[in-house]
């Protein structure tokens, strides 16, 4: 099983990170969960051909994870894409429909110029719940509510004993140690992270360049969570791996790693864009951009 670490990020644009975006393959089918600012192109930058993803499974229908939707659709279309199916809570069939009603004319006159409306018109939607199940050939995909401001679900993916547990955006959640137990990799948020340098040259947001007021950290510890908290629920599941990600811009990578570190005795990594991890029978071997 390898996963990819496509997007990073926040909502807040960072030139560092595109929004969020991961995928899992499993015997020469690639899933991709959530499809963030970007996605397109880091699908590409990490040599996925984007046409080849025919499951998509959103996490929850933030703008930082769902942003690239209509490109994902039309341009996997146009590339050869013959059927999608997208996985989703609350709003999944919101964003089907608007794909629909604002490139109506836009997918007519694709079809006109002598594309099939097979891959685009017949997208499926399946909502997801508590009790959602994937089981294709091998590969099982089960999702658990998280806490978030709008419904959320982590998803775990199983292979041949190897699991992979993505959080979603969430408050830290003991449930959420039960749900990843004994998993090889959790993919956890951490965007409550310590601020660290802006970069010297180039554009800063400068409104990011210092840390959280305790006023708007209050409000976001109830939708997201710390490294350090990251690190007790990986600790708590008993992981191989933890990866951290969801970073606003400028956040201090070690200071990071340090924290989660700190409540986690596994294997810590600071996500990456790029950063691909193969799983193989509980071993985690890491072979890019780390
Ligand atoms: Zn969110
Ligand atoms: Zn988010």
């Amino acid at each position: 099983m390898e996963v990819t670490l496509l997007g990073t990020g926040s909502p807040v644009p960072n030139l560092d990170r595109a929004g969020t975006a991961y995928t899992v393959s499993v015997d020469g089918t690639t899933y991709m969960i959530d499809c963030g600012p970007r996605a397109v192109y880091e699908l590409m930058e990490n040599g996925i051909d984007p046409a080849s993803i025919t499951d998509l499974l959103f996490t929850h229908h933030h703008v930082d994870h769902n942003a690239a939707f209509p490109h994902f659709a039309i341009a996997g279309w146009t590339s050869g894409r013959e059927s999608l199916t997208v996985y989703g809570p609350d709003g999944t069939d919101n964003l089907l429909e608007a794909l629909y009603t604002v490139y109506e004319d836009d997918i007519a006159y694709r079809k006109e110029v002598g594309y099939s409306g097979e891959g685009i018109e017949d997208i499926d939607c399946v909502r997801v719940d508590a009790g959602f199940e994937l089981e294709r050939d091998d590969l099982t995909v089960t999702a658990m509510p998280v806490d978030h401001s709008i419904e959320t679900y982590a998803y775990r993916f199983e292979h041949d004993d190897c699991a992979v547990v993505f959080s979603g955006d969430t408050q830290p959640l003991d449930r959420l140690g039960e749900f990843a137990s004994g998993a090889d990799v959790l993919v956890h948020d951490a965007h409550l992270a310590p601020v660290g340098e802006p970069p010297g040259d180039g554009f800063v947001w400068e409104r990011y360049t210092t840390a959280y007021s305790e006023q708007l950290k209050d409000g976001l510890q109830k939708t997201h969570s710390t490294p350090e908290q990251a690190g007790e629920v990986a600790a708590a599941a008993g992981v191989e791996a933890l990866v951290l990600t969801h970073f606003p811009p400028y956040r201090d990578e070690a200071e990071v790693r340090g924290a989660a570190a700190a409540e986690f005795d596994g294997t810590v990594h600071v996500g990456r864009d790029g950063l691909a991890l193969s799983i193989e029978k509980s071993a985690v071997r890491h072979r890019a951009n780390v």
